[in-house]
């Protein structure tokens, strides 16, 4: 649910102090991002039927089904994963653009249960063109595949809340989420996986609209347009602090998304 929803004149009144609290939040989220002002595009969260009104509206079939809300209105199907990547075309919507090699839009089954999303490209991802391909990606695939049992090309889509790299791989700034963002919508749209994980705090605090204390919420279920999402530790931060401490927790989320997904 999208904080914007409270502006809905349908939504029922004891859902309105819900909703002012995730306003208030995301708003501090935006403060903490170095917003002065609101990022709102054309075809975007205030206009009723535009495709983000998907994303805004979960209910408690559609949690129930896993699968994204159904717009109220006679908005557009979901685009394709493939129709995402062509509408975003060779981007130049911030400045990113002019310091990044390649896009990197997303990489494995565009049908998978379970997407990853992480935060930005490194430079190895910059380089090749896919996410998660240096060695905080070799440790995620050791996630999925050792300790999952899963495999990354056929069970998982992977990509980030940002397409190309942050010079000097700094974290992504807010006008740069916000110019990323309607993509990563688009794309969840399109693969309307079962379950997400957010692999770290900027994408954790992205996915949920505030800033999110990555270390005291990871392990934790929360809802991305009525798909479970779980938070957890960035792999890059894992291999900094390789704690078994550490990797224990990683594994017991990656537990609880597995038993999430055979549910
Ligand atoms: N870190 C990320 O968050 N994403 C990548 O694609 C690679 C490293």
């Amino acid at each position: 649910m999208k904080p914007f929803d409270i502006l809905d004149p349908l939504m029922p009144t004891p859902e309105r102090p819900i909703l002012l609290r995730d306003l208030k939040n995301y708003l501090t989220f935006l403060k903490d991002y170095g917003y002065s002002d609101i990022p709102l595009q054309s075809g975007s969260i205030l206009e009723p039927g535009s495709d983000k009104s998907n994303l805004s509206r979960p209910s408690t079939e559609t949690t129930r089904q896993h699968t994204m809300a159904k717009p109220r209105t006679s908005a557009k199907p979901n685009l394709t994963l493939e129709e995402v990547r062509e509408e975003l075309r060779d981007c130049t919507r911030c400045n990113l653009h002019s310091t990044r090699k390649t896009i990197v839009f997303g990489s494995g089954n565009p049908h998978a249960d379970l997407v990853f999303v992480g935060e930005g490209p490194g430079a190895d991802e910059d380089e090749q063109g896919f996410p998660f391909v240096g060695r905080a990606g070799k440790k995620l695939t050791e996630i999925i595949e050792k300790g999952m049992k899963l495999n990354r090309e056929r069970d998982t889509y992977i990509c980030n809340i940002v397409k190309c790299r942050p010079p000097e791989n700094r974290d992504p700034k807010a006008d740069e989420v916000a110019a990323c963002n309607p993509f990563l919508i688009k794309q969840l749209q399109a693969i309307r996986p079962k379950a997400i994980v957010a692999l770290g705090k900027p994408s954790a605090s992205t996915l949920l609209g505030r800033t999110v204390p990555i270390m005291k919420e990871r392990g934790t279920w929360h809802e991305y347009a009525g798909i479970p999402l779980m938070l957890t530790l960035h792999p890059a931060y894992l291999l900094r602090a390789y704690t078994l401490e550490n990797r224990r927790n990683v594994m017991d989320d990656m537990n609880k998304v597995l038993a999430k997904l055979r549910e």
